[in-house]
């Protein structure tokens, strides 16, 4: 496979046309059956998902949040930050010393994903509201510019529970399914695989990444070529429900004052 930066994009405003910018620059970098990843970062900058904290009154919660928040950034304990994130998730699992929650479309992040860097003249970058819808919207946009059939990955660089250090993950996608179901396939050994379920949308998401940056490369477009899923059953599963999450289940029992 190859991984190419899509290069010499402007700085994203909102209303700006993702498809038809990447469109005028990708050339025959991107072909047919080809996987583009966008950083979040830009698809909320087109969609106007920009914020300041003097938008936010404080509720109680968010003052009770920044109260006893850890000793975090300036931003983050700022009660007006809370109420942000507050008004982004609809389920708060850790609130101190840290803000985790889950989103409204079912992610789950620190800060609800909202992002303090990489926005210039606004205080916060909220996440697209649907950023599987925003996946389909480009795919649609690309194809309308001549890119037929290319799958989209929304990417957001995320921490990692258990282990130091960020990477990408994928939030939405169009295109293509999220995971390849390895289930029933045979091991080296001759046995059965029984539970591995690839989630290669994750996967192409860490790589492009890798070329991305995440600081002023100003890269936030990639195309990854000669890569195929394959013939292994696909599934469009990728944020577990409340009933399928030990973890999660554990976190709400949790008293972590
Ligand atoms: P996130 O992972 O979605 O939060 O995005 P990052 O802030 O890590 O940015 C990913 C890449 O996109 C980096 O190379 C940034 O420099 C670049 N980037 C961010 N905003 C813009 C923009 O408006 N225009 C361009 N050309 N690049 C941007
Ligand atoms: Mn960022
Ligand atoms: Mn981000
Ligand atoms: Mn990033």
């Amino acid at each position: 496979m190859e991984l190419t930066p899509v290069t010499d994009l402007p700085e994203i405003r909102p209303g700006d046309d993702l498809a038809e910018l990447i469109a005028e620059r990708a050339g025959d970098d991107l072909e047919s059956g080809d996987v583009l990843t966008v950083a979040s970062t830009v698809v909320s900058k087109a969609e106007g998902r920009v914020a300041d904290l003097e938008e936010y009154p404080v509720s109680a919660r968010a003052q009770e949040i920044a109260d006893t928040i850890g000793d975090l950034t300036e931003e983050e304990k700022d009660p007006r930050f809370a109420q942000a994130v507050l008004e982004e998730s609809t389920e708060l699992l850790i609130d101190c010393p840290f803000l985790l929650t889950e989103t409204r479309f079912g992610h789950i992040n620190v800060n609800a994903g909202i992002d303090q860097s990489n926005v210039p003249g606004h205080d916060l970058l909220l996440l697209p509201k649907r950023p599987t819808k925003s996946a389909e919207r480009i795919r649609e946009g690309l194809a309308e510019h001549g890119y037929d059939d290319i799958a989209v990955i929304v990417t957001d660089t995320c921490g990692r529970p258990f282990r130091h250090g960020q990477r990408g993950v994928a939030i939405g996608w169009a295109g293509m399914p999220a995971s390849r179901d390895w289930r029933g396939e045979m091991d080296r050994d001759g046995d059965e695989l029984e539970v591995t379920v690839q989630s290669v949308i994750d996967e192409l998401a860490s790589a492009a990444n890798l070329v991305t940056g995440e600081g002023a490369d100003g890269v936030p477009a990639v195309v990854v070529s000669d890569w195929e899923f394959g013939d292994l059953e696909g599934s469009n599963e990728l944020f577990r429900s409340v009933e399928d999450d030990l973890v999660r289940q554990a976190l709400r029992e949790w008293d972590w004052k």
